[in-house]
């Protein structure tokens, strides 16, 4: 068997392992590293055919190429239907990105059609599906975002787990992600926090409702940054444990993807409990409704997350100077964004002009991922063979794998960017 780091690597973005054997050749994930205003950067050359692609989740540094694999061969694409319904409006928003600013796609329209044409839709979690001459697929939950999943690949040869993103912590709208009850030889782990542990969920949940309750009740704006999938449904559902009696709108992308996400109640914890939090919520549908929700208190949920583009500039901009007015931080903001220029304490940059931030602002870190005594205990259980540690800045990596290697006497590795590995 041979397994080859495409991307992901020492690196957040563009995860994508290839695994032979002697008789099958698949793809976990095939993402993109998005970079602002420039086009992302794909993952290495993949040469031949393939018998699949397994997709894990839909966020783009794990889905972000799907199509442009399918714009120059055929192979069948395997996911579950969030996953499929949610990465084609990212897909599709990528396109118009591309579009805007002005670089090439490496796909078109049509290609993303053509991956939905063959894509093999995964019914439910824990259940074996053949998908190639000698390898069963399972997916198990991987809490991390809706329709997510942790791969488990059983071939003639070894046995492989690669974990995607993954979130041990019960929230609002998922539940925890579920450890395998199979045999792992070879295991590939997703390491963003490893070496940090995250404070107390229950705890930042509450002072993050706390905190935009009391801003809305002195006559306060708060305008809420946030990702699309997952992290915007989660705010919702927090407002509604929270009872926030307060006019609450949703814009951008968010919109789409929490009717999306509705339309796969099976992949959430209470799907009930969803639908009663977006009831009490406002689409925003105009730039004319836009301009007439800033005139009035009201929270405001809306993307990008990490303020690249989406609606959010529109309401920083005309909110930056208003003393009323209060910006909160979601989630982990990526270096070089805006976000972790706020963070930073920089001038954002809206369409290459530079805005000092006037706006007063929090941060609060509604994690979709395990932390580190989570993946320890994660790979303690899991006991592999060998361990491939990736999805994680490079210093992340090394370390994990380095902890694998001295405490638990595993063959762990930390892979460079087009690595194999033969066994
Ligand atoms: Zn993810
Ligand atoms: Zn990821």
């Amino acid at each position: 068997m041979k397994i080859q780091f495409l991307g992901g690597a020492r690196e957040v973005g563009r995860s994508c392992v290839l695994v032979e054997t002697r008789s099958d050749r698949v793809l976990f994930d095939y993402g993109v590293k998005l970079s602002e205003g420039q086009q992302p950067l794909y993952p290495g050359k993949i040469n031949g055919t393939l018998d699949g692609i397994i997709l894990s989740h839909a966020h783009l540094d794990h889905s972000g190429h799907v199509p442009a694999w399918f714009a120059n061969s055929k192979t069948l694409l395997f996911a579950t239907q969030p996953t499929v319904d949610l990465a084609n409006l990212l897909w599709a928003d990528s396109l118009k990105i591309a579009e805007y600013e002005d670089y090439h796609a490496p796909y078109l329209k049509g290609h993303i059609n053509k991956t939905n044409k063959n894509t093999y839709i995964i019914p439910h979690y824990k259940k074996e599906i053949p998908i190639a001459d000698e390898s069963m697929l399972t997916f198990f939950d991987a809490g991390h975002i809706p329709g997510s999943a942790m791969c488990y690949l059983n071939t003639n040869e070894k046995n492989l787990l690669y974990t995607g993103d993954i979130n041990f912590g019960e929230t609002n709208l998922l539940k925890p992600a579920e450890i395998p009850d199979k045999p792992v030889d070879v295991m590939m782990v997703e390491s963003t926090y490893a070496g940090k542990e995250h404070p107390k969920r229950e705890k930042t949940e509450k002072t993050f409702a706390e905190s935009v309750k009391s801003h809305f009740e002195t006559g306060g704006h708060p305008l809420i940054a946030s990702f699309a999938i997952g992290r915007a449904q989660e705010i919702m559902m927090i407002f509604k444990k929270y009872n926030i009696d307060a006019p609450i709108y949703l814009d951008g992308m968010a919109q789409k993807a929490t009717m999306a996400i509705q339309q796969s109640p099976k992949f959430v914890k209470d799907s009930k409990a969803l639908n009663k939090a977006v009831q009490d919520v406002t689409f925003v549908k105009s730039q004319k409704m836009r301009q007439e929700i800033i005139k009035e208190p009201g929270l405001i949920i809306t993307t990008a997350g990490m303020l690249q583009g989406g609606p959010i500039l529109y309401y920083l901009l005309e909110l930056n100077n208003n003393p009323l007015a209060k910006l909160f931080l979601t989630g982990y903001q990526v270096e070089g964004t805006n976000g972790r220029k706020i963070l930073n304490d920089e001038p954002v940059e809206i369409d290459e002009v530079e805005l000092p931030l006037k706006i007063a602002w929090e941060h609060y870190d509604l994690s979709a991922h395990a932390d580190w005594p989570q993946l320890q205990k994660l790979v303690k259980k899991m006991n592999p063979e060998i361990l491939f540690c990736m999805h994680g800045q490079e210093a992340n990596c090394e370390l994990f794998a380095n902890w694998a290697k001295e405490e638990l006497g595993i063959d762990a590795y930390a892979p460079m960017k087009n690595e194999s590995f033969s066994f």
